[in-house]
């Protein structure tokens, strides 16, 4: 029988195998009831985990990193039974991006959360220290897609881990094992069962977590569910950060290497089944390459061998589900009726089971297409000519989206400098998609693709609250700029600001001796 949500029980989920259609197991929904008891045993059991300290930590840390090492194949297998994704993929875009997030961790999480000298400019704050320390929210609630099960939460769920914080992971309703199988190795590893939670469910679910007294939300989804999550988190401003859509553009230049690019946009556009926020969502190719590059793009497209994800020689797999592909099918239906040129792909392929569609590559296009202006999220290469530098960054800057941007050229510097101009969280020269393994780079997105990062130093950022500690070095002393205003305290104050900043030698002397004598002139 056919999986739809109609007859998906009330307050049950299922795991679905998109590649065969196969129910692999049915799960409840957590109520508003679970989600309280999770939260308050995650708080009860956060001091503890807190005091554990940064060491013991990253110790647990490295075990996970271990067990996930070992059990890579198992890992990868259940990615591919729920998403439908070529094993390949889910060992390189989701297993070892996550030993690699550990490996960030485990070598930069006791220097970067350490407690930091903040020194004074200010003479007047001369004889005080400062310091800035970096404290756990407490419960972090991280809602997840289904598009990267696990690379997206387990990147998420370490650094906030590692913070001090306990998580309460909400995964999508399509991926709920892979979520299960991150608990059983978090936990496997020595992180307390309050410290990491699954709490399985829908979107209802994932409401109802927003709801709850959580003290900051990781969000990573569509742009529509993330405003919608921003309006509910508002009333008891509760921090936020929104990892949403994108429609991520490739600028290919005239001086481009078209075997290189061709085959980066077709990587780019159609790995994980063109279900990747990274995705290249919209290509421009110069028009002296135009043509030749679309050629490079059909051929290599036409040897992508579509099929089960679990067979080796699988480059590409089904859809997530129908309601994914027939978006897909509407944008290109659209395309092709206002002009574009199908030139290969974008039909269904029922032989091979409900969700497979074969990859597809437009031509012509423009942003007057839904294609070009709506995400996508699925397998179809739409491909725009450009003439100049400023109509190609004109036309990449001409969406609501900001997600990220690749450009391809033979010269790096023209390509650095013309990234500087692209509105994105992310411009990659000559590569693309590959910047969410890396580590070290803050992930996020700008304008409708969302707001702050994960990944990195400013993804760690974004699990600690800064504080700010501040000790007077002579507390003996009252403070020259406490009360005991008048007259003479004004000239004090107006000769010290001159000592400072006065543009010549001369009033900077001047300052200094009119300033002399401030302390006397405090009376309280
Ligand atoms: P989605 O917004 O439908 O769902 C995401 C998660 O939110 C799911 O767990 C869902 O159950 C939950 N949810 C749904 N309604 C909710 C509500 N009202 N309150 C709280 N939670 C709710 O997105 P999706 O279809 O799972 O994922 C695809 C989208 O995610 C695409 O737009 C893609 O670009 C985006 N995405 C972004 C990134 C990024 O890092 N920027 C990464 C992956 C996916």
């Amino acid at each position: 029988m056919a999986i739809t949500a109609t007859n998906i029980a009330p307050n049950m989920v299922r795991s679905v195998n998109p590649a065969t259609g196969d129910l692999i197991r049915e799960l409840q929904c957590a109520s508003d009831r679970d989600i309280y008891a999770a939260v308050s045993n995650a708080r009860s059991a956060q001091a503890k985990w807190a005091s554990l300290g940064l060491r013991d930590r990253i110790a647990i840390l490295h075990e996970f990193q271990n067990l996930l090492h070992k059990r890579k194949s198992a890992v990868a297998e259940a990615i591919t039974r729920e998403t439908g994704k070529p094993f390949a993929e889910a060992l390189t875009t989701e297993v070892l991006v996550v030993l690699d997030s550990a490996r960030f961790l485990i070598e930069n999480a006791f220097r970067l959360l350490s407690d930091e000298p903040v020194p004074h400019g200010n003479i007047a704050a001369k004889l005080k220290r400062g310091r800035l320390l970096r404290e756990p929210y407490g419960v972090i609630g991280i809602i997840a897609p289904w598009n990267y099960p696990f690379s997206i939460p387990a990147t998420e769920s370490l650094a906030a881990l590692v913070a001090g914080n306990a998580v309460l992971l909400k995964p999508s309703e399509f991926t709920s094992l892979v979520a299960l199988e991150l608990q059983s190795l978090l936990h496997a590893a020595g992180v307390p069962a309050g410290i990491f939670q699954v709490v399985v469910g829908d979107g209802a679910t994932g409401a109802a977590l927003v709801h709850s007294q959580i003290d900051k939300l990781i969000f990573t989804g569509s742009v529509q569910t993330g405003k919608r999550i921003a309006a509910a988190a508002a009333p008891r401003l509760l921090p936020v950060v929104l990892e949403l859509g994108g429609k991520d553009p490739m600028l290919v230049l005239d001086d481009a290497d078209v075997d290189v690019a061709s085959s980066g946009a077709v990587w780019g556009a159609f790995m994980n089944a063109g279900q990747t926020c990274l995705s290249v969502e919209r290509c421009y190719a110069h028009r002296n390459l135009y043509e030749k590059f679309l050629q490079a793009c059909v051929a290599k497209t036409r040897t992508l061998r579509v099929g089960n994800g679990m067979d080796p020689a699988t480059d590409f797999g089904p859809m997530i589900h129908e309601r994914q592909l027939r978006l897909v099918e509407s944008h290109v239906e659209d395309a092709v009726s206002r002009g574009a040129r199908l030139l290969i792909g974008g039909r269904r392929l029922p032989e091979l089971g409900q969700n497979f569609y074969q990859p597809a590559v437009l031509a012509d296009v423009n942003h007057e297409m839904r294609i070009m202006r709506e995400e996508t999220f699925g397998p179809v290469l739409p491909v725009m000519p450009f003439d100049t530098d400023e109509e190609v960054i004109a036309l990449a800057n001409d969406s609501e989206y900001g997600l990220a941007a690749s450009i391809w050229t033979r010269n790096k510097e023209h390509g650095e400098k013309m990234a500087r101009r692209i509105h994105a969280g992310t411009v990659m020269v000559n590569d693309v998609v590959s910047c969410f393994g890396i580590s070290e780079a803050p992930h996020g997105g700008v304008k409708s693709s969302g707001l702050g990062r994960t990944h990195g130093r400013f993804g760690l950022e974004e699990m600690v609250k800064l504080k700010y500690v501040d000790s007077d070095l002579m507390p003996a002393m009252k403070k020259v700029w406490w009360y005991g205003y008048g007259a003479s305290f004004a000239l004090h104050m107006q000769g010290f600001i001159d000592f400072q900043f006065a543009s010549n030698w001369r009033e900077q002397l001047r300052g200094v001796l009119a300033s002399a004598g401030v302390l006397r002139s405090k009376r309280l």
